[in-house]
Formats: C-alpha cells, structure tokens, sequence
C-alpha cells in the first residue's frame, strides 16, 4: 500500500472535505458552525472554503466508514484524528478527538492539512474533563510537529515576502481575521508557543517581523520571551501593543482595519517595547529597578549577531532610558564579554 505519511496526509485531506461538508450541511452541527462562524466571528459568507473551516460533528460513523476502505488502520491511527486505543480495535471502535467542534485545518509550508485546531461551539458536549477546553489541538504525528507549524504561513508568504515583513499573532483566528482584512501577511504561532524553528523559516523569506500579540499579560510576557529568539534567528523585531483586553480579531471588529493599520505604523522597536513596558510598570523608578530592565535589554542584545546592531540597541536603551551611554556599554561588555 501507499507508505505511511501518504496516508496521513490523504487522510487529513479527506477530514478537511468531511468537516467542510458537515459545516455546509443541514444538520444541527451544520447549521450551529454557519451561526458561530458567520453570527458570532463574523465571518464571510464562502470564507470557509478559502480558509478550510469545518465542523466535527460527535458522530463519525460515516466518516469512519470513508476512510475505512481507503487506508490502513495503522494510518488511521497514527493520523491523530482519533484517541490512541490501548488495545487493537476496529476502525468503527476508535474514539474521536474532536467533537462539536469548529475546525480550523492547519496546513504545512506546502498547503497540505497536516492537523487541526478545533474550537468549542454550543454543541461541544463535555462527556470527558478534555472536552472543556476552548481549543482542542491534534497530537504531534509523523506529519505534525508543533514546532514547525507556522499558521497561515503558505497563504501569507507572497505578500510577506512583497512587503519585506509578516506580523505575527497569537491565534489562528487572528490570523485568519487579520488576513481577510488586508493584512495577508501574518501568521500565527501556536499560541505563545514560538521558536527558533518558526524564525528559521520566516528568515528564509524576510528580514523582519512584527509581532502583534494580545493586549494581556500572557501576551506581552510572550513577546518578551519571544523578541530574543527572533534577534538570535537574525530576523529584525518589531512590536505593536494591542490594547489592554483586545486582541487582533476583536480590535478589528471594533474599529476596522484602520485600528490595526494605525499600530503597524507607529510598531516599536524591541527595545523601546521594553522600555516603555517598563516605564509603566515603574513610573518613578530607583537605580535598582533600572538596572533590572537593563540586564533584561543587555540579555536580548547579546543576541543580535553584529557588534553595529549590539551598539545601536545600547545606544537606544541609554538615551531612553536617560543613562550614560559610555557606562552602559561598559556594563554591558562586563556581562557579555564576547566584543
Ligand atoms: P478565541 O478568539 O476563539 O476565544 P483566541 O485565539 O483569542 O481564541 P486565546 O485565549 O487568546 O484565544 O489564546 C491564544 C491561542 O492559544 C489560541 O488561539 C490557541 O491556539 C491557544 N489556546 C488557547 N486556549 C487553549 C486551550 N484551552 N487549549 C489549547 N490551546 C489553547
Ligand atoms: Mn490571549
Ligand atoms: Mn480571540
Ligand atoms: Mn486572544
């Protein structure tokens, strides 16, 4: 038969087409995924073909059935659409691991559906504790592996690559809302979850990158994790602030495209981020705390791969942060002595 990873793939694809049937369809799940998708996110009419949503009903059978006469079982298995059984069992036997669920199809560099992400609608049922979560992702599989995923990366890349930039975001949704709103050059991660292999990737197509995460905490603490990595993977990084409680698709909803057009064109550098990030945080700060947001600023320069660029982020972090340059360069060169 054909070779394993074939049939993972294939059988992603025939999910895809299943769930894109289920969400056009005239059942319950069909008709709840049109109200969520085009009520409740506000999604176009015919959004869902171009971007491969669906809708996983709780019943299978059918598609069980598919795929089957197509593939093996072993494939069926390891493709991660269903629960890992402890014990061989038949095709029909095997549990579903999204039920009553939105289905976002992630996709690979090539445009293939790899794995999905399944949000909860009103008709997720919540049988078992693992059903309550807003999101419910596939497990890594021969052809899945989170690390690598960059959402919306294969639609994104050609404006990416005209505009020199992708911003990047925190859900798929925002991605997806960000795309169909002019901005075609963003992705997502997994969450927070970005790495070196993502930057990797963007760097094979462009110099820079925004990253435009979540007005919360979660968010702002994850591009401070994250800015380093991008400077150490040479890619240029930028930061919008998305207002407290918002988040892409939400801030576009409310004011329009304008609202995100607006904080692109006034993004920060990562150092005047984490500056202001700072000022904030300590309106009047003493010789102590400015040495911490230091340290932090001379962590993430030690990252940049030319001494122009260490120079220059030194030089901004002094004259906004009101220090003598000279003494921070001398401290700097104390920490990291590989000048
Ligand atoms: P929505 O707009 O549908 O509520 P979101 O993208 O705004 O979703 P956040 O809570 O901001 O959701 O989380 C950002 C991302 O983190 C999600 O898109 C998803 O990839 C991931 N995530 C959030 N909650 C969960 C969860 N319970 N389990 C797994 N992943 C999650
Ligand atoms: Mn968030
Ligand atoms: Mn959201
Ligand atoms: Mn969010």
């Amino acid at each position: 038969g054909q070779s394993l990873r074939k049939q993972i793939f294939d059988i992603h694809e025939d999910a895809a087409n299943w769930f894109l049937k289920v969400f056009k369809g005239n059942s319950d799940f069909g008709k709840a995924a049109r109200k969520y998708w085009h009520e409740e996110r506000m999604f176009k009419e015919g959004s869902e073909d171009e971007l491969r949503i669906g809708m996983s009903p709780v019943d299978w059978s059918e598609f069980k059935a598919e795929i089957e006469k197509k593939y093996s079982y072993e494939a069926i298995v390891e493709s991660g659409l269903f629960f890992a059984p402890r014990n061989k069992t038949s095709v029909m036997g095997l549990m579903p691991r999204f039920r009553g669920r939105l289905m976002i199809s992630l996709c690979d560099v090539q445009g293939r559906v790899v794995a999905f992400t399944a949000r909860k609608t009103s008709l997720t049922p919540t049988d078992i504790d693992y059903e309550e979560g807003k999101y419910v992702n596939s497990p890594e599989t021969p052809i899945f592996k989170k690390q690598n995923m960059l959402f919306n990366f294969h639609r994104a890349r050609k404006s990416a690559i005209e505009l020199g930039y992708f911003i990047i975001v925190e859900g798929q949704i925002d991605a997806l809302r960000m795309y169909v709103s002019g901005f075609q050059n963003t992705v997502a991660g997994q969450g927070t979850a970005l790495g070196e292999n993502q930057f990797n990737l963007i760097k094979r197509h462009v110099k820079k990158s925004v990253l435009m995460l979540d007005g919360d905490n979660a968010g702002q603490k994850a591009a401070r994790r994250v800015l380093p990595i991008m400077l150490s993977c040479n890619v240029e990084p930028y930061v919008c602030v998305i207002p407290e409680g918002e988040d892409p698709d939400t801030l576009i909803l409310k004011n329009g495209a304008d609202g995100v057009k607006n904080l692109l064109e006034n993004k920060s550098t990562a150092v005047s981020f984490m500056v202001d990030g700072f000022k904030r945080a300590f309106p009047n700060p003493s010789v102590g705390d400015k040495r911490q947001i230091l340290e932090d600023i001379y962590s993430f320069v030690s990252c940049a791969s030319s001494h122009v660029a260490k120079y220059e982020f030194l030089r901004e972090a002094s004259s906004r942060l009101g220090a003598n340059f000279d003494a921070v360069v001398k401290d700097y060169l104390a920490r990291y002595s590989d000048e």
